[in-house]
Order: structure tokens, then C-alpha cells, then sequence
């Protein structure tokens, strides 16, 4: 079996889906291993790091050849997988609500894509999940971004020319990445609260040394649907929320804004009022800016400035971290395969669970649920 590792394509993306490390062990379980040159560059990681660990490094055309497996960060551009056999697995994160087209191209090349983002929440597939950890570096990292633009401090600090006092920051959403949000402006000093729809998020908020904000008395919501995600919350929750955040927001410094809601657009948690209510000078990091952005005003890929207020809208913030970030990819998608090698095969066997969750084509055909209607 051989396993193909591409250089990304996308203009910002500095991720790679593997690393030597990863390419040691699929080596390991027998396979061979082609790195398209300058795959590991953004990561930091030299074409030669690959070799040494047994890699072939060579241009897309010779890696592609024959490989039975593609892996990549973001699904790669079907106009540059010619040569492609058929039947090859392309696994990577393939945002399939989003590029539903592409994956239709997949389909029609005879490639098996697997979209890793649909890898089912369970125990066993905790490993390999690239939503969580790459939402947990983003979390981390929309933390320093907020710490970067804000003018002040964020520990309080007693000196001799007097107080500082500390920064108050609000994380609204508390999954993978708002949990990890929580702990590192906690780290840094922060007064900390956070809220989110689900109300299981209240304990693991306080076990963080953080305020729960939650809304209270609406009847029947509990906000938690299957798989541990959050489904959209009614007409009434919502008015609800907007307004317990409406007093609590314009008290803030911080605010870190994580909320999602798979295959939907992302609910839009802060108006530009709420905005306008904050100090001048206080920050808004929207991670969900690239799925329409939680704050109203926030621009994809720009810091913008208004009522006084920074809006930071980074896009793709794992890869800002992006070694780290690639370790953990890289990991997952070993993770992944390795669990279901078959020795004698010599190549990965799903099993039904995990494969019809992940599988979005097949045969020449589109086949996951989710999107075919
Ligand atoms: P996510 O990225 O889908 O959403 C981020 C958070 O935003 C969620 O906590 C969600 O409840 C919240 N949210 C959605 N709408 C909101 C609104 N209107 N207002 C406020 N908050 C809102 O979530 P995630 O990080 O992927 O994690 C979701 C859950 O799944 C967590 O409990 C996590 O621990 C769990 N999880 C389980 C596994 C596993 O078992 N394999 C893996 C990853 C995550």
C-alpha cells in the first residue's frame, strides 16, 4: 500500500497531514510512504526530515502514482489529482457542507473520500478526531490573539505606580475549543466566565475556576443533541440568552466567541449593539467567523475595528499554530488507519460504524446521508 502526503493548496493553509513521525509508523505496518516536496514546509518541518525516515520525497505527479491512499489537511483540488487511481481513498478534513462540490468531483474520479470531520464522537474514535484537536489549539491560540490586540494586561498587578486590575473575558461557547479558552485565560490571570447552551458545560466550567452565565427558567430546552453537539435553539431561548448576555457583555474586556452548530451556519450570538456597549478598547475573537461568524461585523480573515472595539477575525487558527496543530492531525489520521490495518491485506478494513460515518464516496458515487437529499 502506498500512502501519498500532499502539499496543501489553500493560500493561508501551513498545516501537513503528516510528519516523520507518523511516516515511521505507517512505514512500520509495512506500507510505503511518498511526501510531495515541500509538504512539511509550513510546519517547519524539511523535505529531508521525511526521507530519513524512509519517505520518497518526489513532485505531486510521482507521489500520486499508484498510491492507494492520499492524506491532506483540506481535501485537495480534484484538478490536481490527475493520475489518480481509481478506488484510492483521499482521507482528510473535506468540509463537505461547504465544498459540496468538490466532493461530487471526488465521486466522479472513482476516488473512496473520507471526511474526517464526520468521524462519529464516540470513545474508541476520540483519537482520532481532528475536530477536537485542532479546536482545542484554537482555543488556546484565540486567547494569545485576543491578548495581542487588547492595550492592557490581563493578571491584575500590584506595583509601586499602583493597580492594574485583571481582565474580564466571557467564552461563549464551551465545547473542545471554549473549554480551552477557559484554562488558558485563566493561565494568564484573567477573571473568567463563559456560557453555552448545552447545561452540562455549567460543571466543567466551574471546574475551570470560571463563572457560569447561563440562562435559566425556559421551559423544555435542554440544548444538547446527539453526539454531545448542540442542535439550533428556539425563538424564545434565544431572545432569552441575548439578553442575560446583553447585561453581562458590556461589562467584558474579552470576549472569545466559539459557537457551532454542524452543517448549519453558525449562530450569531452578539449583535452590533452588544458591540457598541463594550469599553472602547476591548477585543471579540470569532472562531466561528469562517461558518457566518457568531458576532455581527466580524470579517473573515481581517481585525476590524468597530465602536471602538477589535473584532478579530482570523481565519483557519489552527494553523497558526501550525506544527502543533499538524502533530495532532497527523496523529489522528495514523490513529485512523492504523486501527483498522489488516495485516494480511496490507492496507486499512473498515468496520461499519466508523467507515459509513466517514465515507462520502464511493463507487462513482456521492454515499453519505448527510449528503445525499
Ligand atoms: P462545537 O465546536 O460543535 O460547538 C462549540 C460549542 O458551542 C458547543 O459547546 C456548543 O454547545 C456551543 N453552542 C452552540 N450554539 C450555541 C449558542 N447559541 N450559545 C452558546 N453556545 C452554543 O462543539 P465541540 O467543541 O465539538 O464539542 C461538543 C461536545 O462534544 C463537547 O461536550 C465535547 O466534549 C464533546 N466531544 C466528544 C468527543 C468524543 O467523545 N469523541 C469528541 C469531541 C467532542
Amino acid at each position: 500500500m502506498k500512502i501519498a502526503v500532499l502539499k496543501e493548496t489553500v493560500a493561508g493553509e501551513r498545516r501537513v497531514s503528516a510528519t516523520p513521525e507518523t511516516v515511521k509508523k505507517f512505514i512500520g505496518l509495512g506500507a510505503q510512504v511518498a511526501v510531495e516536496v515541500g509538504a512539511g514546509a509550513g510546519a517547519s518541518i524539511a523535505d529531508h526530515a521525511y526521507a530519513d525516515v524512509g519517505a520518497t520525497v518526489a513532485g505531486r505527479a510521482e507521489v500520486l502514482a499508484d498510491a492507494g491512499i492520499v492524506l491532506g489537511v483540506q481535501g485537495p483540488d480534484p484538478d490536481t489529482l490527475g493520475g489518480l487511481a481509481p478506488g484510492a481513498w483521499i482521507v482528510a478534513g473535506l468540509n463537505p457542507f461547504g465544498e459540496r462540490a468538490r466532493i461530487d468531483r471526488y465521486a466522479a474520479l472513482g476516488a473512496e473520500a473520507l471526511a474526517m470531520e464526520f468521524m462519529p464522537r464516540i470513545t474508541r474514535a476520540q483519537s482520532m478526531d481532528i475536530l477536537s484537536s485542532q479546536s482545542n489549539l484554537s482555543g488556546y491560540k484565540a486567547v494569545l490573539d485576543a491578548a495581542a490586540e487588547y492595550d492592557r494586561a490581563f493578571p491584575m498587578m500590584m506595583t509601586a505606580a499602583g493597580t492594574v486590575s485583571a481582565a474580564k473575558v466571557l467564552v461563549m461557547g464551551v465545547g473542545v475549543a471554549g473549554l480551552q479558552a477557559i484554562a488558558t485565560a485563566r493561565r494568564l490571570g484573567a477573571q473568567v466566565s463563559a456560557t453555552d447552551v448545552r447545561a452540562a458545560t455549567r460543571e466543567q466550567i466551574l471546574s475551570l475556576g470560571a463563572k457560569p452565565i447561563f440562562v435559566e427558567k425556559v421551559a423544555g430546552i435542554e440544548g444538547e443533541g446527539s453526539g454531545g453537539y448542540a442542535t439550533e435553539m428556539s425563538d424564545e431561548y434565544k431572545a432569552a440568552q441575548a439578553e442575560l448576555v446583553s447585561a453581562h457583555i458590556a461589562k467584558q474586556d474579552i470576549v472569545i466567541t466559539t459557537a457551532l452548530i454542524p452543517g448549519r451556519p453558525a449562530p450569531r450570538l452578539i449583535s452590533a449593539a452588544q458591540v457598541a456597549s463594550m469599553k472602547p478598547g476591548s477585543v471579540i475573537v470569532d472562531l466561528a467567523v469562517e461558518q457566518g461568524g457568531n458576532v455581527e461585523g466580524a470579517v473573515a480573515g481581517e481585525v476590524v475595528t468597530v465602536s471602538g472595539v477589535r473584532i478579530v477575525g482570523h481565519r483557519n487558527v489552527p494553523s497558526r499554530l501550525s506544527a502543533d496543530a499538524s502533530a495532532l492531525f497527523a496523529r489522528n489520521l495514523f490513529n485512523f488507519l492504523s486501527a483498522f490495518w489488516d495485516k494480511e491485506a496490507g492496507k486499512p478494513v473498515l468496520d461499519e460504524e466508523i467507515g459509513n460515518a466517514v465515507r462520502v464516496t464511493q463507487g462513482g458515487k456521492v454515499v453519505h446521508e448527510r449528503l445525499v437529499s
